[in-house]
């Protein structure tokens, strides 16, 4: 037998047991209980309902309603002789017993359902117990410290982590006020309510800093969420300690610094050794009595020293570009011209050897640009430099400019080498040079383009490479914003007065460094010049106290003093113009030498060519 046939057994058994025993105990109650034979015969009912339900609550009926009937009616009147009396109340009993039986089941199935309702809200109550106690867990687990205020900026949530950057336990944080851990306002509850999204979030990350227990003032990056529980809102801010990641920043930072002071201390001692030699180069190319032989020889020193010193640069301007920190002039300049002389002056003798023609359709109308003469003459001269290079002998270079729109398009076009497709892309990368080969063949350090690239973009331009592919030759395109066609005047008086003579100027030149200073000297009084001469900052005041100079041309490492010290105390006795040299080419330095009173900053090693452009420029003539 199942489970529930044994089940249906016993409730149905419980009826028929029910009935027979009151059936007995009314049987022995007989005497006293006399007419009111059915009274007991509730009970089985009530009982088989309460207990089987339905089903045996209408057995129970009926057995009780046959067994009160016929057994036990009153005394002394058989079957036969019910009367009509008798019959309503059997029946009246049947019907009550029904309506217990239904009465019955109906209650029961109330109560079961009330009761599988309760069960239910248990589980879910249980259930949502559980969810929470799990995101509590996962919130002590967090790796960032997670805190929840209400509306009146109170902690309610405070977890493992926030206990561990904070320094207090939750328990000692909870219903404290945000601000004493939080210094900056957050901008929360409330004055942000503007901002509060319609999924009734609001998310804002910002830096802000924190207070520990210890007084400590960390900096952290907290993302505050706004959500609601019930009626109030709630802000949970999310907090990190940003301060290692901070640390490494300021490492770098520090790090970076110094490597950029290295390569500027690096540069000034490599420099300034050079100034020397080239100018002594220089005075002995003037000399007619120098042998051809020799002047051959000291053409090579003085190519290759001039190579030294751009290569040197190249590594600062570099460091420069990279960093966003270059220094440009902008103003306006005349590209054709600039591209007229580099093509005299940079290139001609590799050219002459190699046998390369170069063929200048300069047809742009207007060729007046704003940019950095300087840096765009360096631009220029890298870019024919490289075309010269990698052109084999014989070979043929153009140099072609026309006007798109406000822009001045120069390209630079070779059938030399070309640039393989793949190495195409990457040409304008520092340290990249096209194969191995190149580098072996060609040396260089691959900065060129680099720095190029980043001094046109710098100005406002755009530097661009094409080639066919290896064996093709290469078009670099060069663009640069035209200037506004009324501001050309200015520079063509400016270059008018280029072609006349310089004046004659009484100068005080400050070197301490022997050689560099006799060649200096030599080659201003060439100029017809009037130089004096001191190696130190003490009778540099002397000399400017008893005399009265143009210009000031002064180092700016003295053995017993600094140059911009001389400078500002030479300004006060009277108006005295200031060329400053150092081997120092940092941003930082030049605007030093500014603040002090220099009109230029000139890094050695310094070109006679270079020092009459900053004479010219300082004094207007
Ligand atoms: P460098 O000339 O010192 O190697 P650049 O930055 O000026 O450095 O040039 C990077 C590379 O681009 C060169 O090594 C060469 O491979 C390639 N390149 C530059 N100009 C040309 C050109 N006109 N023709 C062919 N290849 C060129």
């Amino acid at each position: 037998m199942s489970l529930s046939n044994r089940r249906i057994g016993i409730r149905y058994g419980l009826a028929f047991v029910s009935v027979a025993l009151v059936a007995l105990l009314r049987w022995a109650l007989q005497p006293a209980l006399a007419d009111a034979a059915l009274i007991l015969f509730v009970l089985p009912i009530v009982l088989s309902g309460w207990y089987g339900g339905i089903g045996p609550a209408l057995l129970a009926t009926v057995l009780a309603t046959a067994a009160g009937a016929f057994l036990f009616m009153p005394a002394g009147r058989s079957s036969s002789q019910l009367g009509y009396n008798d019959f309503a109340r059997v029946l009246v009993f049947f019907i009550v017993g029904v309506a217990l039986s239904i009465f019955n089941d109906v209650l029961h199935g109330t109560h079961r359902q009330l009761a599988l309702r309760n069960a239910e809200a248990q589980r879910q109550k249980k259930a949502a117990q559980r969810s929470k106690e799990r995101l509590a867990r996962v919130i002590d687990s967090a790796m960032d410290a997670i805190i929840s205020v209400d509306g009146q900026r109170r902690i309610v949530v405070f977890n493992r982590a926030a206990e561990k950057l904070f320094g207090f336990s939750s328990t000692d944080a909870l219903g404290k006020p945000i601000d004493q851990f939080i210094i900056d306002d957050f901008g929360l509850a409330g004055s942000a309510e503007g901002d509060v999204t319609a999924s009734g979030t609001l998310r804002i990350s910002r830096p802000t800093r924190a207070k520990t227990r210890r007084g400590d003032v960390i900096p952290v990056e907290a993302a505050v969420s706004q959500s609601a529980d019930g009626e109030n809102p709630l802000w949970t801010l999310i907090v990190r300690d940003v301060s290692e990641r901070e640390r490494v920043q300021r490492e770098l930072e520090e790090a970076n610094h110094a490597k950029d002071q290295f390569l500027a201390v690096l540069s000034h001692e490599l420099r300034t050794p050079l100034t020397p030699v080239l100018a002594s180069v220089a005075a002995m190319q003037e000399d007619p009595t120098i042998p051809a032989e020799a002047r051959a020889s000291l053409r090579i020193v003085r190519r290759n020293v001039e190579l030294e010193a751009r290569l040197i640069d190249d590594l600062l301007d570099l460091t420069r570009v990279s960093r966003g920190k270059l220094q440009m002039v902008s103003e306006v300049v005349a590209v054709h011209d600039l591209i007229r002389s580099a093509v005299e002056t940079a290139c001609q003798e590799e050219a002459q050897a190699k046998r390369l023609s170069i063929v200048l359709e300069l047809d742009a109308e207007h060729d007046e640009v704003w940019g950095d003469p300087v840096r765009l003459q360096q631009v220029i001269w890298n870019l024919l430099r490289n075309a010269v290079k990698f052109t084999s002998p014989g070979g043929r270079i153009e140099v072609r400019s026309r006007n798109v729109d406000s822009l001045l398009v120069v390209d630079f076009i070779d059938n030399g080498m070309g640039i393989d497709q793949q190495a195409l892309p990457r040409i304008f990368n520092a340290f990249e040079q096209t194969e191995e080969a190149v580098k072996k063949r060609f040396g260089g350090l691959g900065l060129g383009l680099a720095i190029s690239k980043g001094l046109v973009e710098a100005q406002g331009g755009r530097l661009t490479a094409h080639s066919d592919g290896l064996g093709k030759g290469s078009r670099f395109t060069l663009e640069m914003i035209l200037a506004e066609a009324g501001v050309g005047a200015k520079r063509q008086k400016a270059s008018a007065r280029r072609e006349s003579a310089p004046a004659p100027l009484n100068i005080l030149l400050v070197e301490d460094h022997e050689d560099t200073a006799r060649i200096m000297s030599k080659l201003l009084r060439s100029f017809e010049h009037r130089v004096t001469w001191v190696a130190n900052f003490a009778t540099a005041v002397e000399a400017v106290e008893a005399d009265h100079f143009d210009l000031l041309i002064s180092d700016l490492g003295l053995p017993d003093g600094n140059g911009r010290d001389l400078m500002r105390q030479a300004k006060k006795k009277n108006s005295i113009l200031g060329i400053a040299l150092s081997g120092y080419g940092m941003e930082s330095d030049v605007r030093a030498s500014m603040e002090a009173g220099f009109a230029e900053h000139l890094t050695k090693p310094v070109n006679i060519v270079q020092l009459q452009e900053a004479i010219r420029r300082v004094t207007g003539n």
